[in-house]
């Protein structure tokens, strides 16, 4: 039994866009859904801030998967076929472009157009009870957590404002503005976004978002209109199992995100449609295999990929930047690098499943929710 016995719903928890997506593989599938939302709405971890909907871990289009689980693309989406990437000091310029969009921005929030409101409109058009301010502890019968990250990874931190300047990416990869991540600009139609994605040396972000800011400042002229600050976690520990008993974890609450660069929507919500699916059927060994076969290599192979990357520092991003060709198709490149190989795999048990240490670094008096020291408070089954 893994429905509520009184309104014979499955019950979710949490309705980001893993917990939307599994509520509408479900009430697709005949079935009914109840999702528990703690906020008084979705997107609220978010404030109208842009974020990419990755493209290059599949040939398959992410907006042609989306609509196989179910899901209209009737959000806000604009293809980015180009990011302008500096190497650290800012000296080398490269123009990474692919003919298919390597992104679609969207914009993550409660307002119309977000990715969020439209898959809150998606669901109860078709049926699904989503009850707010509503934070669930447990669930007796069974059901589905998609509560998103529990501990974090990766951190990021940014502004979001008004702009004149033209649409389009940008990127710097530096030590200095995001120690082993990025910083980025991505500006549409008059709102940008603007962030240090940082996977180490936490407790410093208000430093590196500020030298990220004068860095695209002195380089692009950007003035920052109305600025809002915006941060959050993410988290991308690989589970053994998504599954205790007849719970099932999806996205990011189960560390479904890519570990390279800290991209998790898509697996949100391709894992939140599987673990709804399952739920439906009964059969929650199916989400055991989907995951492992879908999703775990993936997983296994951008882990690779940032262990390398790890290593490069300054003087290995200038040479990687200095010698990209620039007619390559940075997308199937992307996605070579991500499809799953043996010796990825192996690499993988050798060195970074073995040697996998905390990313951060917390202080020994730290109780902040940047840390790993909360990761006690994660549900033991994911
Ligand atoms: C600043 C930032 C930038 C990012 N940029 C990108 C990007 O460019 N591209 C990308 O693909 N990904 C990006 N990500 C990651 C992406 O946002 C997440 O991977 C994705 O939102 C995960 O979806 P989810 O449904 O698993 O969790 P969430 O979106 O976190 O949703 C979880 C929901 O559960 C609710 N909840 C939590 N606990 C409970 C409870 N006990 N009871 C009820 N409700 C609960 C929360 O309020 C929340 O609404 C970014 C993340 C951050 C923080």
């Amino acid at each position: 039994m893994n429905r509520n016995r009184q309104t014979g719903s499955i019950e979710i928890s949490g309705a980001g866009p893993a917990g939307l997506a599994a509520a509408l593989a479900i009430a697709h599938g005949g079935g009914r859904a109840c999702v528990h939302e703690r906020r008084d709405d979705v997107g609220t971890r978010f404030h109208g801030d842009f974020q990419g909907l990755e493209n290059w871990t599949r040939k398959t289009d992410v907006l042609a998967e989306l609509q196989t689980v179910g899901i209209a693309a009737d959000f806000e989406h604009t293809p980015i076929n180009q990011v302008i990437c500096y190497g650290p000091n800012g000296e080398i310029e490269r123009k990474v472009h692919s003919q298919l969009p390597l992104f679609y921005l969207v914009r993550r929030g409660s307002e119309p157009g977000t990715l969020d409101c439209s898959l809150k409109q998606q669901a109860l058009a078709a049926g699904v009870d989503i009850r707010f301010g509503e934070t669930l502890r447990n669930l007796p019968a069974g059901g589905i957590v998609t509560e998103g990250p529990h501990r974090a990874d990766a951190i990021a931190a940014g502004y979001l404002f008004e702009t004149d300047m033209e649409n389009g990416a940008w990127a710097i990869v530096s030590e200095q503005l995001a120690p082993g991540g990025y910083a980025y600009l991505l500006v549409c139609n008059g709102r940008a976004t603007l962030a240090s994605c940082l996977f180490r040396d936490f407790h410093n972000e208000k430093r590196y978002l500020q030298r990220s800011a004068d860095f695209f400042s002195e380089r692009l002229g950007v003035q920052l209109n109305n600025p809002r600050r915006f941060g959050g976690t993410g988290n991308f520990a690989l589970p053994k199992s998504a599954r205790k008993r007849n719970i099932l974890y999806a996205g990011e609450a189960a560390g479904f995100q890519d570990p390279l660069f800290g991209f998790g929507i898509r697996f949100a919500i391709v894992s939140g449609a599987a673990a709804g699916r399952a739920q439906l059927s009964g059969d929650l060994e199916q989400y055991e295999s989907f995951w492992k076969h879908r999703l775990r290599d993936y997983h296994k192979t951008a882990a690779v990929n940032r262990w390398f990357y790890e290593r490069l520092g300054n003087r290995g991003y200038n040479r990687l930047l200095k010698h990209y060709p620039e007619g390559w198709d940075i997308r199937e490149r992307m996605q070579r690098s991500y499809a799953p190989r043996l010796w990825k795999r192996i690499w993988y048990h050798l060195t970074v499943a073995r040697h996998h240490t905390p990313l951060l670094n917390p202080r020994a008096d730290c109780d902040c929710t940047w840390c790993r020291c909360s990761s006690s408070t994660r549900p033991s089954g994911a």
